[in-house]
């Protein structure tokens, strides 16, 4: 997956870290600050040296960890499983997004 490398602690090979590591952890988001895929912000907040940047929501910023499939927070949000393979996600992302994504901003 070129340009879709998950970074993090311990990331497997579907985007699963140190922090988030049920069968259903496979999303990762994009940093808006360094353009890069992390499996978590807790994985971000130990390697970067920066705060994790919260993206727009029109910007691909999700990726399913199992086939590489990108998505925008209007996308991500209504899907309980991945739209492309059909993986199954963690709904209790949901409950983090704010970090993810700029939620205050008017579309
Ligand atoms: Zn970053
Ligand atoms: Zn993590
Ligand atoms: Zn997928």
């Amino acid at each position: 997956m070129l340009g879709k490398e998950i970074l993090g602690v311990d990331v497997d090979a579907q985007g699963r870290c140190a922090h988030w590591h049920t069968p259903v952890d496979v999303v990762a988001n994009k940093c808006a600050t360094c353009g890069q895929f992390y499996a978590c912000s807790i994985c971000h907040a130990e390697l970067a040296d920066h705060p994790f940047g919260a993206m727009d929501k029109h910007t691909d910023a999700v990726l399913c960890g199992v086939c590489g499939e990108t998505m925008n927070y209007r996308r991500y949000r209504l899907a309980t499983a991945c739209p492309a393979c059909g993986h199954p996600f963690n709904p209790g992302c949901h409950a983090h997004e704010e970090i993810y994504f700029q939620l205050g901003l008017v579309d």
